[in-house]
């Protein structure tokens, strides 16, 4: 009777879950599933994950270098099998760098012009937004009431944190226009009848250079 090459447990059932690994090493229904989740992988850590289960696994049960090679070589097989998800990983950490370099040099300024820049391009106008859900109003109030005034920082904090975040949509906006900077920023904070609390950021985005001397 065959015997799983992981925790040697017999496969016998007819019927029952295993998984072949090599002409000689079969994995059964308990081992199977790591290569299984490996083969159904969406992305690289799930396929991390269950190579570092299956290699405790290994270390318990003590296999021989043999069965390590096998499953080494149908791992290897897998994760050749998924290239395609690899790349795409690959290219959206690309994306992800670029984008943060990007804003890492991106200019904003509630002024019209950048010390020793000049503008070589309008683009558009630029816009980002957050609303503040129910409850706002009631920690307000709550703070109002609070003689001390402690407490209206909670509110400053947040529509300041609003505003950042509405500056960073509208960060995010521009660049996808392939602006480097905006000007003009200014904020508009809205109420609405629900308790609920809009805050805006508009401004222009535009294309500097920095000015040679
Ligand atoms: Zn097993």
């Amino acid at each position: 009777m065959a015997k799983c090459c992981i925790c040697g447990r017999r496969i016998g059932g007819f019927g029952e879950d295993k998984y072949k690994i090599s002409e000689e090493y079969i994995a059964c229904y308990q081992c199977a599933p790591y290569f299984r989740k490996m083969k159904d992988a969406e992305n690289s850590e799930q396929i991390l994950k269950n190579e570092n289960e299956l290699n405790m696994k290994l270390g318990v049960n003590d296999v021989s270098q043999d069965v390590r090679d096998a499953i080494e070589n149908e791992i290897q097989k897998i994760k050749d099998s998924k290239q395609d998800m690899y790349r795409k990983e690959q290219f959206q950490l690309q994306k992800k760098d670029e984008i943060r370099k990007k804003r890492k040099e991106f200019m904003v300024t509630t002024g019209y012009n950048f010390e020793g820049y000049k503008i070589v391009k309008y683009i558009n106008l630029v816009h980002g937004e957050i609303v503040l859900g129910t409850g706002f109003y009631s920690e307000l109030s709550a703070s109002i009431s609070d003689l001390l005034g402690v407490s209206s920082k909670t509110f400053e904090g947040k529509i300041s944190q609003a505003k950042g975040v509405a500056q960073e949509q509208m960060i995010l906006n521009a660049m996808t226009m392939d602006a480097n900077a905006i000007i003009g920023i200014d904020f508009d904070i809205t109420t609405f009848s629900n308790n609920m609390i809009g805050v805006s950021a508009n401004g222009t985005a535009v294309v500097i250079e920095k000015i040679e001397k």
